[in-house]
């Protein structure tokens, strides 16, 4: 008998047994295929754009990925360093054989965890509750609570050009039964699809035509465990088609799974295939590629950017018409991938379903796409699955606090009819919700939460301690004119005419703490993200404080709770439309409520006032 069973070792399965096992809960993990456990099925990276601020939150809350990302990384690159520091993400190149045979070993190592090689055919129940698993050979598993994150699995089928081949991702073995058993539970199944490039031979092409694309010197880490990352990185390589490559393409096009009509799914706008982008951009002459190196034990490279569901054949010679590729030798083909993924909207904002108490969704299955979305979601449903079991009230991370928050709450409240991917546009108040004050914003709940080790909270703790006594340093301590002046002259900076706090000189854009370094005698060992995330606060402190108006406005509708068995038919002077959609979501407060299409600001008031009368009754 087990608390939390978890299907599926994805990213997803990986953070939720992870979470639902440290905070107490006896947990097993079940997946298809041991040989498959935290496969990164696609491109050989993790983080970028929006997807590393998710990989910082996880690793702040007390998760893994972050310091599995670390173990592992190749190369790394902090994204948009020139643009505002809202938008800089980290994401690096990732060894993909290592973090496979690393987070196997740390789940075969987790004391009270239980992993297990099999296939989940069925949830079981007892007296209507939910009550364990059946799987593979009537092997039946007992538990209280389960976490589906079977990823790219269900009834997903392989396709390549006019071949449909009935199997999951990598050739490996798909499940068909547990969706049949979603569908009689009256959860609504949809069909999405992605797709990935060709591997090709390293020592098949020609350097000399590719432009080197290496990582940063100063290597920023994931997990805040890490002050940094001594590695020698290995470079990626960057690429274009050509005209040549595009009508190559078009000729074939109807010979692409994508173009044949063969695929029902939908694909992610963001993740468009090469066929997409020849399609979708006639106007432009070139497309870029990556070579991202997949692991260092192997000379198999990805090639990003060139997703296809070509023929081999036809794959293989548009690669040859690029630039550094004409003796391309290519090692596996792309492919494209369809499965089902429930619609989101079905879930509470705990990620426990709306249908079956105790059922949790997590990853790719609930319609969202990336290893770090499926991540986030894991940890939150194994945090909420081990809560629940305890009756305690689960932990649902706003989106004025997280990235996980938008995430979770955009797929939960709106729903996905395409692939979600995280991405820093869809965060309204990301210049306070930074990669780089993850932990600031979010270790006090994990360690709330009890998944924040003793370790990491004495790190934080004297990280912040040294962070404070800076703010009151810079705010106190004033730099002598004439030792500021020829500096300030030295980047065409005006003179000032008087002693000024370091804070003030700050202020200024271009002046920052290396260039104040030769004359701040008293500043102390502040580690380097210490030292810009303070810079970022005292440069962008008016549109921080305006966020924070906005997030104060955002609070006071979060805050207005609606009770679970609100009656909107019976709200006059609601819209129809609007009556359908709240019932058919059933949303747990007003902020929430504004967010689903179909429910406008007037309908909003006339809420309010009911549930202000209510509340006075
Ligand atoms: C071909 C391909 C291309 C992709 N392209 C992109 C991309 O371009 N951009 C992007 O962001 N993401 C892409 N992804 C998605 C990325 O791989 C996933 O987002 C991520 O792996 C999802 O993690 P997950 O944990 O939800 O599921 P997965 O990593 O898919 O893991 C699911 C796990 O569940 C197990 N499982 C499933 N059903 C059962 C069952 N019934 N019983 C037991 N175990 C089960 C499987 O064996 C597997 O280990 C792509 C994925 C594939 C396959």
């Amino acid at each position: 008998m087990y608390d939390i069973i978890v299907i599926g070792a994805g990213h997803a399965g990986v953070e939720a047994a992870l979470a639902a096992t440290r905070l107490g809960s006896k947990t097993l993990l079940l997946t298809i295929n041991l040989d498959s456990v935290a496969m990164l099925a696609c491109n050989p990276s993790i983080g970028g754009t929006g997807k590393g601020h998710l990989v910082r939150e996880i690793d702040a809350l007390g998760g893994q990925m972050g310091l599995l990302a670390d173990s592992v990384t190749l190369q790394s690159k902090m994204l948009n360093k020139a643009k505002g520091p809202a938008v800089h993400s980290l994401r690096i190149q990732a060894d993909k054989y290592q973090y496979h045979d690393t987070t196997k070993r740390l789940l075969e190592e987790e004391p009270g965890l239980t992993l297990r090689q099999a296939e989940v055919e069925a949830l079981t129940f007892k007296d209507g509750r939910l009550s364990g698993v059946m799987a593979r050979g009537g092997l039946h598993f007992e538990a209280k609570s389960v976490i589906i994150a079977s990823g790219t699995y269900l009834r997903s089928k392989v396709f390549i050009g006019h071949e449909v081949i009935d199997i999951g991702p990598a050739g490996l073995k798909n499940t068909k039964k547990l969706s049949a058993q979603l569908e009689e539970l009256g959860f609504e199944l949809m069909r999405f699809k992605t797709g990935t490039p060709a591997r090709i031979h390293a020592d098949s092409l020609d350097y000399s035509e590719l432009t080197l694309h290496p990582g940063d010197e100063e290597i920023v880490p994931f997990s805040f465990m890490n002050d940094k990352l001594e590695i020698d990185q290995i470079d990626c390589y960057l690429g274009y088609s050509n005209l040549t490559t595009h009508q190559l393409i078009q000729d074939n096009i109807e010979h692409s799974a994508m173009y044949s009509g063969n695929i029902e799914g939908t694909g992610a706008r963001y993740c468009p295939s090469i066929e997409d982008k020849i399609t979708r951009f006639a106007d432009k002459d070139r497309h870029q590629f990556f070579l991202e190196p997949e692991g260092l034990k192997t000379k198999e490279l990805y090639v990003q950017g060139m997703s296809s569901s070509l023929p081999e054949s036809v794959q293989e010679a548009f690669l040859k018409t690029m630039d550094g590729m004409k003796a391309v030798e290519v090692l596996r083909p792309g492919y494209a991938i369809e499965y089902d993924c429930i619609n989101p909207n079905q879930l509470k904002l705990s990620l426990e379903s709306k249908l079956v108490e105790h059922l949790f969704f997590a990853g790719q299955v609930n319609g969202s796409s990336g290893y770090e979305e499926a991540a986030a979601q894991g940890l939150m449903a194994g945090i909420n699955a081990h809560r629940k079991l305890q009756d305690e009230e689960p932990i649902v991370l706003k989106r004025d606090q997280a990235y996980i928050g938008v995430l979770i709450d955009d797929l939960v409240t709106k729903g996905a009819d395409e692939p979600f991917r995280m991405m820093t546009s869809r965060c309204e108040y990301r210049l306070v919700l930074r990669q780089d004050n993850a932990d600031i914003r979010l270790t006090p709940i994990g360690r709330e939460v009890g998944l924040v080790s003793d370790e990491r909270w004495e790190r934080f703790q004297a990280k912040q301690a040294i962070r404070e006594a800076e703010l009151q340093r810079i705010e106190t301590t004033n730099l002598k004119m004439d030792q500021i002046n020829p500096l300030l002259e030295s980047i065409g900076e005006t003179p000032v005419n008087e002693n000024v706090s370091i804070k003030n000189l700050l202020k200024r854009s271009k002046v920052d703490y290396a260039l104040l370094g030769p004359i701040d005698q008293t500043r102390g060992d502040i580690p380097p993200e210490v030292l810009s995330g303070i810079e970022v606060e005292v440069k962008y402190k008016g549109y921080i404080d305006k966020q924070l108006k906005q997030i104060e406005r955002f609070q006071s509708l979060e805050s207005k709770l609606i009770p679970e068995d609100i009656d909107y038919h019976s709200i006059s002077g609601l819209r129809i439309e609007a009556r359908q959609k709240l019932a058919d979501r059933r949303p747990e407060n007003l902020g929430q409520a504004s967010r689903i299409s179909g429910v406008n600001p007037a309908d909003l008031s006339v809420l309010l006032i009911y549930l202000e009368t209510k509340r006075r009754v």
